[in-house]
């Protein structure tokens, strides 16, 4: 048995290690830049750097890397090793501060979407001491921001800094207002489920859309698929156990807090969920199990999908991303407090949630849209691209009682007035848990459950936390100059209900008609593609508030938008030349190599005599000839589609087109596929079906 303890975190510069290592006036003060954002000064980073450099090389580092997130996709680092010629000709190991707090990683090639030019191609990382370096590979990983040298950001988590800086400002504002005035900080809080399914990995390799976009993109229906609900929580078999287990342990030593795991829904689906923490550590953590998870799979013969949509017909993964505001001083604002005075807080906070997300339901749905999202999304599993909120019935009570000014009912037909009345805590509990929800208030945080699997979270929460301290600055702007703070404060809370309201939600999101509701009568937005959500970004409205809130430049929106558009088209793209060569070299002729046996076959009986009947024969040639002639037409449909598209250098335009012609001419060849799949004898098929994908585990 493993002894969780010792090795937890044992391969993380954090602060046992940093208090152990570091002299004390060296570590209050790094102590102070990590707590409260400060700046680094340079001769103690220099110490610092010392200290890690022999820590790192104590337990077996001979490299160190600035660790950072472009805006492709996962993770980033470019080692360098620790090596230093000594003056009597050996080596030795060393680090300076300089290279702690800056890389040059001449990363010219990560997009940028115009923000550099080339002649200042270079970007540089900057040190985020606010998450522990860490030993992966013998590298020593340094959580780093990566900017450009005009000091445009370039990466996901210089703006998700910016906007937890942002919410903790405003919240502040509001907190003094109670009163309060130890806090010094408001920290934002995430923890992520991550879903994910495993393969053979074997199987995989055979799989040529698996391996190159991640998704199969042929495959007709299993006979059985998850209408038993029989893998859900169900019992997990041993070779996932065994992946389980060091997964685990893997993520451990790297402080990540994973705690539960289970099997999901769909077959071969699994989730794991860590217990959450500051949402900048918590987007590094998730980040890191991301590519853990892909690592130990191999070890084990596996394959991890993180993909939205691997299997058509079957649930996709998402992350659910559970967010919380909570203070420095321990407290969670979104819990309701023992104090009338606490819930009254509490109700500001909440309201400032619901208003953040029903102004800026469009960011929050952009944030999410991927190509690979696109299919999740209102696909019956996930909850729809329609934003909503759900808050459960005693929370709308409360709600309802204080809009009307009627009594409320759980508090023995007394008027609710705030500051004077006490709360109901709230059950944390799972039975009245709406699952269909996007965005569900769970006791004392909300999940949003619109995140992609493979998804960084730290977009999601960019938006979040930025659309709230709006919300909360507007807050604080009316109630700071209020002669009766109770009396506006009951109205402000009172308004904010009435005119949001319409983005609650406590039914159920996967009914068609809720987004018939949602869109014609209350006005929601419904951004079913990316193609759709993505041109929201640059709205007046979104530009101004994220600007307002220092979380982007204008610069920086611009370059995003091209760059995320750019994403979703590229994708798209690689699928669809995917799906021709496999359809052209593998399945078509494996339909055409099975119709000429058949009708080999045929000729023999026909020569035998006329007395033979073959009806199967000559309706099962039919239908198969038939079909690779609809296969090849709709090749060339797909192939004419690819080339259409490549005229388009207009990045808006081109997304449109992927959405409107490319997609429908990819699904058109699909279907042809997926019905030959059916007829074709198994041993002619060129590579695994879903059923040995799904249940070969
Ligand atoms: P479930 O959603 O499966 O019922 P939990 O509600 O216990 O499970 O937790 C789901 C995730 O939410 C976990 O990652 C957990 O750490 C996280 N979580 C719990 N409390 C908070 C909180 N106050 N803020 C942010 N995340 C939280
Ligand atoms: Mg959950």
């Amino acid at each position: 048995m493993t002894n969780v303890n010792e090795i937890f975190a044992s391969k993380v510069f954090d602060d046992k290690v940093m208090r152990a290592r570091l002299p004390e006036k060296i570590y209050n003060s790094l102590r102070q830049t990590i707590d409260q954002g400060q700046a680094l000064g340079a001769d103690i980073a220099d110490q610092v750097a010392k200290a890690m450099c022999q820590w790192a090389v104590e337990n077996g580092a001979t490299h160190f890397t600035h660790w950072f997130q472009p805006l492709t996709g996962i993770t980033a680092e470019k080692h360098d090793s620790f090596i230093n010629p000594a003056p009597d000709g050996r080596i030795i190991m060393e680090f300076s501060g300089k290279e702690l707090i800056k890389g040059e990683p001449d990363a010219s090639s990560f997009p940028s979407g115009g923000l550099r030019a080339t002649f200042e191609a270079r970007g540089y990382t900057a040190w985020d001491p606010s998450s522990y370096a860490f030993i992966k590979d013998n590298t020593l990983c340094i959580p780093t921001a990566f900017c450009s040298y005009g000091g445009e950001a370039l990466d996901k988590k210089t703006p998700l800094l910016r906007s937890m800086d942002a919410l903790s400002k405003q919240a502040l504002r509001i907190l003094r207002l109670f009163g309060n005035t130890e806090v010094k900080r408001v920290i934002t809080n995430v923890g992520p489920e991550q879903e994910y399914f495993l393969v053979d990995r074997e199987m995989y390799l055979k799989r040529r859309d698996l391996i190159y976009t991640g998704r199969t993109l042929f495959g007709a229906k299993p006979p059985k698929g998850q209408e038993l609900d029989d893998h859900y929580f169900g019992a997990i078999k041993p070779r996932v156990q065994a992946f389980m287990e060091d997964l685990n342990e893997e993520l451990w030593k790297l402080g990540i807090l994973a705690k539960t795991e289970h099997n999901e829904v769909a077959p071969a689906q699994h989730e794991l969920a860590p217990i959450y923490s500051t949402t900048n550590v918590a987007t590094d953590h998730n980040q890191l199990t991301m590519e853990i998870m892909k690592k130990v799979a191999r070890k084990h013969g596996l394959v991890c999908l993180l993909h939205e949509k691997p299997f058509a017909g079957v649930n996709g993964s998402g992350k659910h991303n559970n967010w919380s505001m909570s203070t420095d001083t321990g407290s969670n604002l979104l819990s309701p407090g023992d104090t009338p005075f606490e819930n009254a807080q509490f109700l500001l906070f909440l309201v400032a949630v619901i208003k953040a997300v029903d102004d800026y339901q469009d960011l929050l749905r952009l944030a999410v849209a991927t190509a690979g999202n696109d299919h999740r999304l209102g696909a019956n599993e996930a909850p729809p691209a329609v934003v909503s909120i759900f808050l459960g019935d005693e929370l709308q009570t409360v709600l309802d009682a204080i809009e009307t000014d009627s009594p409320y009912a759980g508090k023995e037909k007394t008027r609710i007035k705030l500051g004077v009345d006490i709360l109901p805590r709230f059950a944390r509990d799972t039975t009245d848990r709406n699952r269909t929800s996007p965005f569900a208030f769970t006791g004392n945080k909300f999940e949003f459950r619109m995140v992609g699997s493979s998804d960084s979270i730290a977009c999601t929460n960019i938006m979040i936390n930025s659309a709230v301290a709006e919300s909360l600055k507007q807050f604080a702007d009316r109630l700071e100059g209020a002669e009766d703070f109770s009396t506006q404060l009951h109205e402000l809370i009172k308004e904010t209900i009435i005119a949001h309201k319409r983005i609650i939600f406590n039914g159920n999101g996967y009914d068609d008609a809720w987004i018939e509701q949602a869109t014609k009568e209350r006005g929601l937005l419904n951004l079913k593609t990316t193609a759709d959500a993505l041109p929201r970004l640059l709205e007046k409205k979104n530009m101004d508030m994220l600007i307002a809130q220092g979380v982007f430049t204008e610069a920086e929106l611009r370059s995003r938008y091209e760059i995320q558009l750019e994403n979703y088209v590229r994708t798209v793209r690689i699928e669809a030349m995917t799906m021709l060569e496999m359809a052209r070299r593998e399945i078509l002729p494996a339909v055409m190599g099975y119709a000429s046996s058949l009708a080999e076959g045929l000729y023999r009986k026909k020569a035998a005599g006329p007395a033979v009947t073959c009806k199967a024969d000559v309706k099962l040639i039919d239908k198969l000839s038939d079909l690779a002639d609809g296969i090849d037409s709709a090749e060339d449909i797909l192939e004419s589609a690819v080339a259409a598209l490549d005229m388009i250098s207009d990045i808006t335009a081109a997304s449109e087109n992927v959405r409107d012609r490319l997609i429908p001419a990819m699904q058109s060849l699909r279907e042809l596929c997926d019905q030959a799949e059916t007829l074709t004898a198994r041993s002619f098929w060129p590579f695994p079906t879903y059923g040995d994908l799904l249940f070969g585990v």
